[in-house]
This record gives structure tokens, C-alpha cells and sequence, in this order.
């Protein structure tokens, strides 16, 4: 794909000028409110995705080569900031935060060249297919099989939970290519067609009515081995490979995006006259506090990023601190909005559409998804206060 683009900033622009023609551009070309339907809503984000790329817009830390901006972290982080104020979604798809960095660092010049500009630009949907039945957070037990066969590998086994396969083109998964003893060691990174014979997506419903995720069958289904990103046998080093730059920065945009919930929250007590209640009061200024630590802890990955080279355990501090918080705050808003508080959003009385209540359904699954809070705290308790490994897990 040839990339070409205009609107990439100099090295010499002012952290102000940027910020001022950001401001100018997400106001010109604002994609407005999502539609309700799925498929108009994918279609809607794809479309915003490809304005984006089209202008130079797209992937903050990603080289320009690849139809990035390869901005300097000050401007990565006003890039991430100015999204949120402007209620513009960033470019979508895991592909992004995950696939995208691994292949930059460990694919071949062939990959880089067809995979990461469509997957910047949401020409394709990309979906992570890791997790297995028996398979999760011990994820070196996975059992779905590729074989070898010349050029080709034969994929066979099931994956779960595998957030937009509905909607994907592409997956990257993680396959046995070894004996299931050899645990981590025999573990291959592959990129599976979502459309190639043989691969079969079921949809699971969720809470909040939608079906996000799904489960995904392989049936001898056929890859080539050119879509093998690094070496047979060595997948596992490239999933612990740093998420880099544009994780952090997602970090420091989740920061500003709660900022302004929380504003909206403080808003609606005012509205309802409650907000001069103590235990109310008590609360807000609970969530204040954490939302400015969510802040903090974003610059202290930023700051590991820029002297270590990537995030480091303090991302999963972030994880912790981020999915407390928001199951937190949406139960709270539910609480402030007494009964009210408890109607979907097909109901004429729904108070702000019921995104309160869709946010505290959607919220219960965020201390699982991307690793339990129960795994976050093991990383935490090894690596950052260095506490004995857990003894309930295989030594690494
Ligand atoms: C909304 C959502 C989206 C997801 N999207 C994807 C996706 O796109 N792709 C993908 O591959 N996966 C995805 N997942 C799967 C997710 O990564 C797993 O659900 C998660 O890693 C937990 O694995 P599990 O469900 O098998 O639970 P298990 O690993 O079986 O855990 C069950 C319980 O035991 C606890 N536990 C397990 N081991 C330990 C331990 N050593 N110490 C302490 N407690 C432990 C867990 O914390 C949990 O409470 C998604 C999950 C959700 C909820």
C-alpha cells in the first residue's frame, strides 16, 4: 500500500501550533454521534479511521513509512489529549495497540509492507485470538495445533472470548507448534485470514445485549508460512514484547477521558441538587484524587518508556487503578440517579440515554479482560515490590 501524507508535523512545530491545528482539524471533519446499529457504527468508525489516515492523522508513534506521524512524546501525548477533548474516537482495533508494535519490531519488511497501513487506516478489522477454553490466564496451556506442511501450516483447536471476531479480517493468535509439555517453548505467532476455509466465528452474547466477542473454531484451516510473524517455537518472547509508545500514551488519553466523565459526573449531582450532600461530596473528591492519579501514573509510564524503552510492570498498576476506578465511579452515578438510574436506554425517561447504567454493565468484564486484577496483582506483587513468585504458578 502506498502511503502518502500531508499533515504530518515538523519537528520544529510548537507544542500550541499542533494543538491548535489538531483542535481545527477534529472540529472541520467531526464524525458526529455513532449510529445504534452495529454494522452502521462499524462501518461509521471505518470511515472516520481512513479520514484520518487520509489527512496524516493516524498512529501518533508509529513510523511514518507505515503512514504514521512518528511524533515526539510531548506531541503523542497532546495528540492523545486533544482526541478525548474533542470526543473523537482514536483509530480502533486491538490490532493497533498489540499486533501492530509486535510486527513493527519482529516482522519482515514483506509483513510491515501488507499488514500495518491497511490496519492504521481500518481497511482491516484485526482481532486477538489468545485465549482458549482452559487457556486464559494460564495462556502457555493453549492446545489449538499448527502443522506444518510445506509452505503452509494446518491450523486446527478453538479460541474464546476473541473481542470483534464478528467483525475481523484478520486474526493474530498464538498456536502450539510444539509438544504440549514444551508450555511456552513451543508456541508460534501466526496471522489467520478470518475469511480463509475452515474458520468458523460463533457470537457470545454479553451483558450489556451485544456480542462483542466470540468464539472461533479452525478446521484445517490453511496459513502460509509467510504469515508467521518471528521464528517456529519462539511466539511467547514476541506477546511479552513491549506494547510501546502508543500504549502509554492510551494510558494518558483514558486519564483525559475520565477527567471529563468525572466533570460530567460532578454536573449531574449538581443538577439533581445532591451534590452538596457530604457522603456524596465525600465521594466525588475520592474519585478526583484517582483520576489525578491515573494522570500520574501515565507520565511514570511515559517516563519509563523514555528511559527504560518500554512500560514495564507500571502498565499493570495502570490496569488496576483504571478498572477499579471506572467499575467505581458507574455503580456511584447509578446510586446518585436512584431508580432512574436503572433504565436501558430503550426507555423514553432514560436519563442521558442510560449510559451510566450500559457503562456499569460494560465495566464488569474490565477486571478480566487484558488479565485478571487477580494477575495484575501477582505482576505488581513480583515485579514492582518484589515479592516471592506465586507458588501456584509454573516457575518462568
Ligand atoms: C470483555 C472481554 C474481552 C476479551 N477479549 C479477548 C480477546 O480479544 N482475545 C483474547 O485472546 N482473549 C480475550 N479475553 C479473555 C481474557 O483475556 C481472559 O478472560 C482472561 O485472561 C482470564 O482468563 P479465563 O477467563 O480463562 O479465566 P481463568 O484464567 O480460568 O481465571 C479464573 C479465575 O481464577 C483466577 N486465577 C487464575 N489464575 C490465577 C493465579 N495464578 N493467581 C490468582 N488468581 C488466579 C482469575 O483471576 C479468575 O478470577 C477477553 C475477556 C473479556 C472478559
Amino acid at each position: 500500500m502506498t502511503v502518502q501524507q500531508t499533515n504530518i508535523p515538523s519537528e520544529i512545530e510548537s507544542d500550541d501550533d499542533f494543538r491548535a491545528r489538531l483542535r481545527t482539524f477534529f472540529t472541520d471533519h467531526h464524525p458526529g454521534k455513532p449510529p445504534r446499529d452495529p454494522k452502521e457504527r462499524l462501518a461509521h468508525q471505518k470511515a472516520w479511521n481512513a479520514t484520518m489516515f487520509d489527512a496524516g492523522f493516524s498512529g501518533p508513534s508509529w513510523p511514518k513509512e507505515f503512514g504514521g506521524m512518528e511524533l515526539s512524546f510531548a506531541h503523542q501525548v497532546i495528540y492523545q489529549e486533544e482526541l478525548a477533548r474533542a470526543r473523537v474516537p482514536g483509530p480502533m482495533g486491538t490490532g493497533l495497540g498489540i499486533a501492530a508494535p509486535t510486527i513493527i519490531r519482529y516482522g519482515t519488511q514483506a509483513q510491515k509492507e501488507e499488514f500495518l497501513a491497511p490496519m492504521l487506516r481500518g481497511d482491516k478489522i484485526w482481532c486477538q485470538g489468545y485465549s482458549e477454553p482452559g487457556a486464559g490466564s494460564d495462556l502457555p496451556s493453549l492446545r489449538t495445533t499448527a502443522r506444518r506442511e510445506g509452505d503452509e501450516y494446518v491450523v486446527n483447536g478453538q479460541k474464546v472470548w476473541t473481542t470483534q471476531a464478528t467483525n475481523a479480517d484478520v486474526l493474530f493468535t498464538l498456536v502450539r507448534t510444539g509438544t504440549q509439555e514444551s508450555r511456552q517453548k513451543g508456541i508460534t505467532y501466526l496471522l489467520i485470514d478470518a475469511h480463509a476455509p475452515g474458520v468458523e466465528v460463533r457470537p457470545l452474547r454479553d451483558i450489556t445485549g451485544g456480542a462483542g466477542f466470540a468464539e472461533v473454531f479452525f478446521d484445517d484451516v490453511h496459513v502460509p508460512v509467510s504469515h508467521r510473524i518471528g521464528e517456529e517455537n519462539e511466539g511467547w518472547p514476541l506477546v511479552r514484547t513491549s506494547l510501546g509508545h502508543e500504549r502509554a500514551a492510551g494510558a494518558m488519553n483514558q486519564a483525559a477521558v475520565y477527567r471529563r466523565v468525572l466533570d460530567e459526573l460532578t454536573a449531574l449531582a449538581r443538577e439533581r441538587g445532591r451534590a452538596s450532600e457530604p457522603l456524596i461530596r465525600d465521594q466525588l473528591a475520592d474519585f478526583e484524587i484517582r483520576v489525578r492519579i491515573m494522570r500520574y501514573n501515565a507520565a511514570r509510564i511515559i517516563s519509563d518508556i523514555l528511559t527504560k524503552g518500554e512500560p514495564g510492570a507500571a502498565s499493570s498498576v495502570s490496569r488496576m487503578l483504571i478498572t477499579a476506578f471506572e467499575q467505581d465511579l458507574h455503580e456511584f452515578a447509578i446510586g446518585l440517579l436512584g431508580p432512574a438510574g436503572l433504565l436501558t436506554k430503550d426507555s423514553p425517561h432514560a436519563v442521558q440515554r442510560a449510559r451510566w447504567l450500559t457503562g456499569f454493565l460494560r465495566t464488569r468484564a474490565s477486571t478480566i479482560g487484558a488479565g485478571t486484577s487477580e494477575i495484575q496483582r501477582n505482576t505488581v506483587a513480583e515485579q514492582v515490590l518484589k515479592l516471592p513468585h506465586d507458588p501456584g504458578m509454573p516457575p518462568r
